[in-house]
C-alpha cells in the first residue's frame, strides 16, 4: 500500500499542510509525539527523481514544520529522515521530521568498519559530480 492512496483521498490522514506539488500529515507508526512526514505528490522512490521546484517545496515547509514543533514541544533538537531506493518503505520519497530529546533513546545501528576515509574516496564522488 503506497501513500499515495493518501494523496487520491484513498486512505485517511491527520493531514499538517497540502499544495499541488507536496503534502504533510501525522506519521502512523509514530516514533515520538510530532513525527509527521511531508511528501512530493508524485510517486518516485529516489531523490534524484523528484524535481527541484519539489524538493524546494519540501525544504520550505521543513524549516516551517521545525519551527512550529520547537516552538510546541520545547524539543532540545530535531531529525529529518529519508531513506532512499530499496530502503524508501512503500517506494515513496517521503521525509521524516520528529522532535529530539536529550537522551530520548533514538539512535541508528550500522556495522563498524574498517572504512576507508581518504582523499580517494572523496576523489570518487568528486569525479562522479564533474
Ligand atoms: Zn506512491
Amino acid at each position: 500500500m503506497c501513500i499515495c492512496k493518501i494523496i487520491k483521498k484513498e486512505k485517511e490522514c491527520y493531514l499538517i499542510y497540502e499544495s499541488d506539488t507536496i503534502m504533510s500529515f501525522l506519521d502512523v507508526d509514530p516514533i515520538n509525539e510530532g513525527h509527521l512526514l511531508i511528501i512530493p505528490k508524485i510517486h518516485q522512490s529516489s531523490i534524484d527523481k523528484i524535481p527541484l521546484f519539489i524538493l524546494n517545496d519540501m525544504i520550505e515547509l521543513s524549516q516551517k514544520i521545525v519551527s512550529a514543533l520547537t516552538q510546541i514541544y520545547k524539543l532540545d533538537g530535531y531529525s529529518i529522515m529519508q531513506n532512499g531506493g530499496d530502503f524508501c518503505e512503500f517506494g515513496h520519497f517521503h521525509l521524516h521530521i520528529f522532535p529530539r530529546y536529550q537522551d530520548d533513546g533514538f539512535g541508528w545501528t550500522y556495522p563498524q568498519g574498517p572504512f576507508e576515509y581518504s582523499m580517494n574516496v572523496a576523489n570518487k564522488i568528486i569525479n562522479y559530480l564533474k
